[in-house]
């Protein structure tokens, strides 16, 4: 078996660490020992500017010249920083033979101690290292750790820090404590934090603590984006990988679903076209609250963004009614992501200075909508569930003026495999989505810039142009 570095944590507080080196290596081994409480002694011929004014400062102290034995008197870890291998060799062996740790920049050879790549929160650090054999591995794990926690992390470490005393006296007895850090872990105390609402964690782990009040678990209404994972946000990624139950609607991806945490619960709760969608609708309700008085951390995944066309509203109200905690994650909404997986920008100076997210699923002929306003030149418009009211949606704006060659465009199954971009004219919509089998997922823009898509398009398959049957005809 071959050797392995043991990881240690150093208290540099009050004890002498010398870099040996002025320039940029060195400062950015001084910047990461800055707050250690370390006294720093930088050793070099010349400084950089800003070691010079550290220097300044009295943050660092300073040998001018090169080195020499006797810097190494007081210190309990030198750094060789200098660009010269034969003076960082030298430092190595007489830092070996005085058995003072040292660490020689990029050479884990020479090094008797490493530097790992570091995540710090608060309180909390997270450390890596390939024992110099990987390095690039190491930076590229301590981004996804960056990514993955985020500062409240930070804060959490020092609530439990700050609480450290009053718990142990509260729950002497170890496997008791043990639960309480399961229930405060999993509970709603680390969302609270991510919110900024310290005041409300630190009561939540009190009443934890006193453990009167029984633990509630919580709602995360999350938008899952269109379909690509790559389009989720890091919270909704983050909510993912915590939740105990999962409610997603049949337009989540599979993709998006593999995200969650291993052992989450998965329920469909997707409306049937056709179903009594109401009767639906509050079984949802009934099932979030249930599982959210269980202690549950509970996902309410939809398609895009909770909050458009998606009924969010609702449920929030639900579960407020009966006193359950919740959130919101916005998702990148289908007329966003359609918009830019099919080359159709939305807006343009010149030709259309707003845009419409317009629902095409409503009933009869009072149906709520100013069609005359949507008939206006100028604008783009984005029908959300169009494709089976597509002759109606033509009828009516051509009825208020929308000039019947205005160009259209259906997109289906956007930023998925098997995308697919029809393109033509208002006047031949319903033929259109007929003739290319156009069926939903999909979403339907009207206006000049739908017409880019052809010029534009990157993902997947080129658009699909216009009803070959027609254009003969015409
Ligand atoms: N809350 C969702 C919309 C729900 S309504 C959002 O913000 O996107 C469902 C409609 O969204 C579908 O009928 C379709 O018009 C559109 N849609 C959702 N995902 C889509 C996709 N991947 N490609 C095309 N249209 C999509």
């Amino acid at each position: 078996m071959t050797a392995r570095l043991f990881p240690l944590f150093a208290d540099l507080r009050n004890r002498t660490v010398l870099v040996v080196g002025g320039g940029g290596v060195a400062r950015r081994k001084v910047t990461a020992l800055l707050d250690t409480g370390a006294r720093i002694v930088v050793g070099a011929p010349a400084l950089d500017s800003e070691l010079a004014t550290l220097a300044a400062e009295d943050r660092i102290e300073t040998i001018t010249g090169s080195f020499a034995e006797s810097w190494l008197d007081d210190a309990w870890l030198v750094i060789a920083a200098t660009d010269d291998a034969i003076a960082n060799r030298t430092i190595a062996d007489a830092a070996e033979a005085r058995r003072i740790w040292a660490n020689v920049v990029d050479d884990a050879e020479l090094s008797s101690i490493h530097l790992p790549a570091r995540v710090e929160r608060g309180p909390l650090q997270i450390a890596i290292s390939s024992g110099g054999g990987a390095p690039m591995l190491a930076r590229h794990l301590r981004e996804q750790l960056e990514i993955q926690f985020d500062e409240s992390l930070g804060a959490l470490a020092e609530l439990l820090q700050r609480s450290r005393a009053s718990i142990r006296e509260r729950l002497p007895d170890l496997p008791a404590r043990r639960r309480f850090f399961d229930r405060v872990l999993s509970g709603p105390i680390p969302a609270l934090l991510r919110r900024g609402d310290a005041i409300s964690a630190e009561r939540a782990l009190q009443a934890n603590l006193n453990a009167t009040t029984p633990v509630h678990g919580r709602v995360a209404l999350v938008g899952a984006g269109p379909g690509d994972p790559g389009l989720l946000t890091l919270r909704a990624l983050r909510l993912l990988n915590e939740a105990d139950v999962i409610f997603h609607d049949r337009l989540v991806s599979d993709e998006v679903l593999a995200l969650a945490r291993r052992d989450a619960e998965l329920i469909e709760v997707g409306k049937q076209v056709g179903g009594n969608h109401d009767a639906t609708q509050s079984t949802i309700h009934r099932l979030l609250v249930e599982h959210a008085k269980a202690g549950k951390r509970v996902v309410r995944l939809k398609g895009g963004d909770p909050f458009v066309f998606g009924r969010g509203g609702e449920e929030l109200e639900a579960l407020q009614l009966h006193g359950i905690d919740f959130e919101v994650v916005p998702g990148i909404t289908a007329a966003i992501a359609c918009g830019a997986y099919a080359g159709i920008p939305l807006t343009h100076r010149d030709h259309a200075q707003s845009v419409r997210f317009v629902t095409a699923h409503t009933k009869g002929e009072d149906d709520g909508i100013d069609w005359r306003a949507l008939a206006q030149d100028h604008q783009t418009l984005a029908f959300y569930m169009g494709v089976s009211g597509l002759e109606r949606i033509r009828d009516r704006l051509v009825a208020h003026g929308r000039s019947p060659s205005t160009p259209v465009a259906l997109v289906e199954n956007s930023t998925r495999a098997g995308q697919r971009v029809v393109v033509g004219t208002l006047a031949e919509l319903p033929e259109l989505a007929r003739v290319h089998r156009v069926s939903a997922p999909a979403i339907l823009f009207v206006g000049e810039m739908a017409a880019l898509a052809t010029r534009l398009h990157w993902f997947g398959a080129a658009p699909l142009q216009g009803v070959p049957g027609l254009r003969l005809a015409a």
